[in-house]
């Protein structure tokens, strides 16, 4: 797959057949409506198919089935041993028709083939592999009771879980809720990001296909207002796990105040800080991952390295490196293996970018990029952009930009460095640079961020959890934590004669 060319790439791209309906109970189906949406590759602006639009009726219909599934146990309360062999065998899954699952993220998103078959569709099956081989080794409590008492305290599954994702990393946002749900023993029905379902079906024809029951796992495509509104606040919906902007993190707080007090688990938007010390020798690593840590996947990361803190000494120097690595990252056709970036995720998005852009010029330096370019005289495209200069109270450096936008802030001393890198709604990721290692620690002690990363950046892996605090939400996907927003502690008091 790596040795793929463009045209490679293109012929395996017009010869995918795209799956459009709704998957509940097993099955695809329409929505009950008959109403269809369109999925758009912003990369051409071309109409890859007509998805069903589901709402209220079919979010109903879904959870119905997902209650169904666990009531009738053949997941919920299958042996751990079975779980997790389904599971592996949906990992294998994955492995198999990996082309297939990173073609449609790209198609549907915009991002690049080659960081698709290496990054996502890669981790979709190592986060169901990982979560199937944790299935049954985790063992449960029993309290310190004195003789004649004996306490159970064990991890029951919730049973319906609601999952909304959004669209940055399709696939592994999918994955990332519906493999610790899954583990933990309940029913799922996900409502994927209107931009990009198409990864999402693919997955619930797989997972079926590994062998998970009917009703198990469900996928309900559609908008957020009319089909995750229904799911966040269904009244047989036990938890709702969410990944996306604050704004709506916030609502589906609501949505559960309104409805049944459902466990919501918001994981949400971030401005995440990085910061350059003068003490740190390989400058030349640091500028590339700092590119890194905001070019890839055009910047629509949520835990993107969106705010550089670098210290006055080095800024000019610093910079100068980021402007060559940003000019050699402009954006090209996401199918080409030679393109460095991809297209934005659509028309909305690419707008919103270009405000930030176009307000930014007025208040600070801009050094590269700033053009919304076409690629083959199509699509939606952001060049590369770093703005210097930008005062911390900027909006470039206190808003979500969610695109290639780098806000570059100099520091002259620590305590201010952080001061500024936590002085922020967010607190998703941080990141820091220095070969000092008592300022490593003390910078990453003083840093509000649920992941810190030294001399590197966004550092994830499955075994370590990841999630925000302040309005980056909270919660954590990955790492066996995440199983605690998928259960409930259960205590069994049993008495006996002692
Ligand atoms: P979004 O909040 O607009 O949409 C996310 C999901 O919510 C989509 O499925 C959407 O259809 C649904 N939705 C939208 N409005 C809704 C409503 N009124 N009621 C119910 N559901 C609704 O976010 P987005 O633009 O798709 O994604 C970008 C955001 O996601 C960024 O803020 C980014 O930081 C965040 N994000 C966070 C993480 C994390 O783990 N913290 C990971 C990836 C992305
Ligand atoms: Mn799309």
């Amino acid at each position: 797959m790596l040795d793929h060319t463009f045209d490679d790439w293109k012929s395996r791209a017009a010869a995918l057949r795209f799956r459009n309906q709704a998957f509940i109970n097993g099955k695809f189906v329409d929505a009950a409506s008959g109403k269809t949406f369109q999925s758009i590759n912003p990369a051409t602006d071309a109409v890859l198919t007509e998805v069903a639009e589901c709402d209220g009726e079919d979010v109903d219909r879904a959870v119905k089935a997902a209650r169904k599934a666990f009531e009738a146990g053949s997941w919920s309360r299958a042996a751990p041993g079975h779980r997790k062999a389904v599971m592996l065998k949906l990992a294998d899954l994955i492995r198999e028709n990996l082309e297939e699952m990173a073609l449609l993220d790209s198609l549907d998103m915009g991002k690049l083939i080659t960081d698709a078959v290496t990054v996502d569709a890669p981790g979709s099956a190592h986060f169901f592999q990982w979560y199937a081989e944790a299935i049954d080794k985790i063992y449960d409590e029993v309290a310190p009771t004195g003789p004649g008492d004996l306490a159970l305290v064990r991890r029951v599954p919730l049973g319906v879980v609601g999952a909304v994702t959004p669209w940055n990393f399709p696939l592994d946002m999918a994955t990332w809720k519906s493999a610790a749900a899954l583990a933990a023993g309940n029913s799922v029905v996900l409502k994927p990001a209107e931009q990009s379902p198409l990864s999402a079906l693919r997955l619930a024809e797989l997972a079926s296909e590994a062998g998970l029951p009917d009703g198990v796992l469900n996928v309900v495509p559609g908008y957020g207002a009319t089909a995750g509104k229904s799911l966040g606040l269904h009244m047989d919906v036990d938890c709702l796990a969410f990944t996306g902007s604050t704004a709506i993190g916030k609502v589906f707080m609501q949505y559960s105040g309104q409805s049944n007090l459902k466990q919501v688990w918001p994981e949400t938007g971030g401005k995440s800080p990085n910061l350059v010390f003068a003490d740190c020798e390989n400058l030349d690593a640091a500028a590339d991952m700092a590119a890194f840590g905001i070019f890839f996947n055009q910047g629509e990361v949520c835990s993107a390295n969106s705010r550089l803190y670098v210290e006055r000494s080095i800024k000019d120097e610093f910079v100068e490196k980021l402007i060559a690595r940003a000019q050699a990252m402009q954006p090209g056709d996401p199918l080409d293996p030679a393109s460095k970036m991809g297209a934005i995720v659509d028309k909305a998005q690419t707008e919103g970018i270009m405000r930030f852009v176009e307000e930014g010029k007025k208040t600070a330096n801009l050094v590269t990029g700033g053009q919304q370019v076409a690629v083959n005289g199509k699509g939606s495209f952001v060049q590369p952009t770093i703005f210097d200069d930008v005062s911390h109270d900027d909006p470039l450096a206190r808003d979500e930009i969610f695109g290639p936008v780098l806000s570059v802030v100099a520091f002259d001393s620590e305590a201010d460095a952080v001061r500024m890198a936590n002085d922020s709604i967010y607190g998703l990721a941080a990141s820091v640079w220095t070969d000092n290692l008592s300022r490593a620690l003390r910078v990453s002690d003083g840093l509000m961020a649920g992941t810190v990363s030294v001399n590197t950046v966004d550092a994830l892996s499955a075994m370590t959890p990841f999630g925000g605090m302040k309005q980056s939400g909270f919660g954590r996907d990955l790492s066996l934590h995440s199983l605690d927003k998928y259960s409930a502690l259960k205590t069994t008091w049993i008495k006996y004669q002692s």
